[in-house]
């Protein structure tokens, strides 16, 4: 596993006001890893096409999206709805990183990219059907990736998606295909972008092969490692070719935004789970806005280099919700075993 960041985003894509989705979090995640004695390696912008990016950019999104986006840009400083700031050259960085997690894929690398802005909000027309905004989001980075293992032939293809708010984005894109997508995230009843519901399973081609696992307010981690457990057999038989992650560290107990309380515990047994199946991989930063920047992503990395680390469980879920989500997850997960390991 490689860790690559993206140093520009260090200082591009500021916002003109107070907003949880700024250069510090990046600068974060690098000082964690690096004080552990984790390589870090640096990408730049420059290396990155734009005009390239910009006809990738219209294979995801709407031709008219895009548009959008490059009109308001001329505009900046400006928002770009009630959740998602443009600076004038936001739209450089958004390219360069979203352009970067298709090389990377295309080049069936294995891959931890630490960069901004965040992408798995952003559907195939920005802000999905019935949502407010795009979250912090403006191209979708995984849904990316996803396409350049598909251009470098790979068919068998996972997203796993681990932010506390569901990747509606990401799952509006593929919702017809036969792309795997097992997302965790918060109940969408108490938290953005209110979409994930265990119902939501693909249509068509795509029907079983959106897992949606609805994660109690609360959540701990001796829950999540029974749903990770849980997770893990179906992945383990659909033996996935190419993984694409959308690592998000918002669902750390106190990070900031969401009501989850995972710990190391958790981060740990997630990188294990993308480690174990060991085929290329592009994990992508999403959320994490506070302290889950730093311990989160120290525990998920460490899981590509040893695989003999204790991390103590340490938070518990309400016993109230706990049997339910179990039981609810077990169905979906029957529904996608049906669809996945039969259709293939
Ligand atoms: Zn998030």
């Amino acid at each position: 596993m490689r860790i690559i960041f993206l140093k520009e985003s260090t200082f591009m894509h500021k916002p003109f006001y107070h907003h949880p989705e700024n250069p510090r979090r990046v600068l974060e995640v690098k000082s964690s890893l690096v004080s552990e004695g984790i390589a870090v390696e640096e990408e730049s912008i420059q290396r990155v096409d734009k005009r390239e990016a910009l006809k990738l950019a219209r294979r995801i999104h709407s031709p008219e999206y895009i548009d959008y986006l490059l009109n308001l840009s001329h505009r900046a400083p400006i928002d770009i709805d009630e959740d998602t700031y443009m600076s004038r050259d936001t739209m450089d960085l958004a390219l360069s990183f979203f352009y970067l997690a298709y090389k990377y894929a295309l080049e069936s690398r294995r891959v931890f990219l630490i960069g901004r802005p965040p992408g798995h909000h952003a559907g195939i027309a920005g802000a999905t059907p019935g949502v407010s905004s795009t979250g912090f989001c403006i191209l979708n980075n995984a849904a990316v990736a996803v396409y350049g293992f598909r251009d470098a032939g790979y068919k068998k293809i996972m997203v796993l998606d681990f932010d506390a708010h569901h990747g509606n984005g990401t799952m509006e894109i593929f919702y017809r295909d036969k792309i795997l997508q097992v997302d965790f995230h918060q109940d969408p009843d108490t938290l953005y972008p209110h979409t994930g519901y265990p119902d939501e399973l693909g249509e068509g081609d795509g029907y079983g092969y959106k897992v949606n696992i609805v994660l109690p307010r609360y959540t701990g981690d001796d829950l999540f490692a029974e749903l990770v457990d849980m997770v893990e057999n179906l992945v383990v038989k659909y033996s996935p070719e190419a993984i694409v992650v959308s690592a998000g560290f918002d669902a750390f107990e106190n990070d900031g935004l969401a009501d989850l309380s995972l710990t190391e515990f958790s981060y740990y047994k997630l990188g294990l789970l993308v480690e174990k199946v060991n085929v290329p991989t592009v994990i992508v930063l999403e959320g994490g806005y506070g302290i889950g920047l730093k311990r989160g992503s120290i525990a998920f990395t460490k899981a590509f280099y040893t695989h003999q680390l204790e991390y103590p469980p340490l938070t518990q879920t309400p016993r109230s919700a706990y049997r339910n989500t179990v039981e609810t997850v077990k169905r979906v997960l029957e529904k996608a075993s049906r669809r996945v390991l039969e259709s293939g």
